[in-house]
C-alpha cells in the first residue's frame, strides 16, 4: 500500500483523528482574505492544543481563490510543526503538482459524484476527473517512498446534489471503484450540500465499504446545514470511520442557510468525542481559545459552536472523563 508516510503522531494515542479543514474549507468561503502571518499563528496555536491534521489550504489560481494564493508558504510553514499531518486539496494536476513540490502530506482530489456540478465547478467531465486521478498517481508512483503523498479521491455532493438532486447508487459506486482503479489510497466523501441525514450516512458507506474495502473509506466531510452535522458525525463512527474533517467555529458559515455552520464545528466535535470516551488527543479549552485568533483578524466574521458559548460541564475534562469511565 502507498503513503504510508503520514507521521506517527497523526494516528498513535488517539481514537479519532479530527482533521481541521477551516485555512482552507473556511478561508475559502469569507471574502475577506487573512494575513500570511495570521494564518500561520491560527495553524501553530491548533496544532499545540492537539489537532494532528490540518488542511491548510488549496492549490487553485489565485485569479480563482486569492484567498488561499499562500497556499505553498502556508505549507512550507506547517512542515516545521513535528506530529502534524499537512493536507492539501488539489482540483488538478497541475495543483497536484505544486502540492507535491511544496511536499504537503496529504493531497486530496475532489470528484462531484454529480457531473452537473463537477462541470460547473471544476468544468470537467467524470471520466477527466478519473483521468487526471490516474496521472497524479502515476507522478506519485515515480517519487521515492518518502516523499509520496497520501492521496484520497473525495466523492462530493455524496448525499445530494443541489443542480441534480439524489445521485444513483451505482454512480457512486462506479466512481469510487474508479478512483481507487486510477490508483488513489483511498476515497473519502463528502456531504458539500449538507443533505445528509444519519441513516443516508450508514446506507452510503455500507455501500462503499462493499464496493472498495473498509481500509479504503475511512474520514468524512460533513457540513452542519440543516442541523445534522453532530448526528451525521456520530453515524459514521458507528459504521467504524475514524477521521472526521471539521472547520473551528464553523468558519466560513453556510451561504445557503444563514445562521447555520458550514462544517461542522471542531470545537463541539471534540466535545462530543472526547464525552463519549474517544481520545482525540484535542485539549478543548486550548483549541476554543483559538477563536481569538480569528475573531481579531476577521472581525464581524460569524463564528460558530455551543461549546464556546455554553462552556464545559463542571468537573469535566478530557482526562478525567475517561478515569471516570475506566473507573465505572
Ligand atoms: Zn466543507
Amino acid at each position: 500500500m502507498q503513503g504510508l508516510d503520514i507521521p506517527d503522531a497523526a494516528i498513535s494515542g488517539i481514537d479519532i483523528l479530527v482533521s481541521e479543514v477551516g485555512p482552507r474549507d473556511g478561508l475559502q468561503s469569507v471574502s475577506q482574505i487573512m494575513p500570511t502571518e495570521t494564518k500561520k499563528a491560527w495553524i501553530n496555536a491548533e496544532a499545540a492544543a492537539g489537532v494532528r491534521e490540518i488542511e491548510v489550504g488549496s492549490f487553485v489560481p489565485a485569479s480563482i481563490l486569492p484567498q488561499l494564493a499562500d497556499t505553498a508558504e502556508i505549507v512550507a510553514h506547517a512542515l516545521t510543526i513535528p506530529g502534524l499531518t499537512v493536507a492539501v486539496l488539489v482540483p488538478n494536476m497541475r495543483g497536484a503538482v505544486a502540492a507535491i513540490e511544496a511536499g504537503a502530506h496529504k493531497i486530496t482530489l475532489p470528484l462531484s459524484v454529480s457531473e452537473t456540478h463537477s462541470l460547473r465547478n471544476l468544468r470537467r467531465t467524470h471520466d477527466q476527473v478519473l483521468a487526471e486521478a490516474k496521472e497524479i498517481a502515476g507522478l506519485i508512483a515515480t517519487l521515492p517512498a518518502e516523499r509520496r503523498p497520501h492521496f484520497e479521491g473525495s466523492l462530493s455532493t455524496a448525499f445530494g446534489c443541489t443542480l441534480e438532486g439524489p445521485i444513483p447508487d451505482a454512480q457512486i459506486a462506479r466512481l469510487a471503484e474508479g478512483l481507487m482503479a486510477a490508483g488513489c489510497d483511498e476515497v473519502g466523501i463528502s456531504d458539500t450540500t449538507g443533505y445528509a441525514d444519519p441513516a443516508a450516512v450508514k446506507r452510503l458507506i455500507a455501500l462503499l465499504h462493499g464496493v472498495v474495502g473498509v481500509q479504503a473509506l475511512t474520514g468524512i466531510h460533513l457540513h452542519n446545514t440543516r442541523g445534522l452535522g453532530l448526528a451525521n458525525a456520530l453515524a459514521a463512527l458507528d459504521c467504524g470511520l475514524t477521521t472526521l474533517d471539521s472547520s473551528l467555529g464553523g468558519l466560513g458559515g453556510c451561504p445557503f442557510a444563514p445562521g447555520a455552520s458550514g462544517n461542522i464545528v471542531t470545537e463541539d466535535l471534540v466535545f462530543m468525542l472526547e464525552a463519549m470516551g474517544l481520545r482525540t488527543g484535542i485539549d478543548i479549552d486550548r483549541l476554543t481559545a483559538v477563536r481569538d485568533i480569528l475573531c481579531r483578524a476577521m472581525p464581524g466574521e460569524p463564528l460558530y459552536g455551543f461549546i464556546p458559548d455554553a462552556g464545559l460541564p463542571l468537573g469535566f475534562n478530557t482526562a478525567g472523563a475517561r478515569r471516570i469511565k475506566e473507573a465505572s
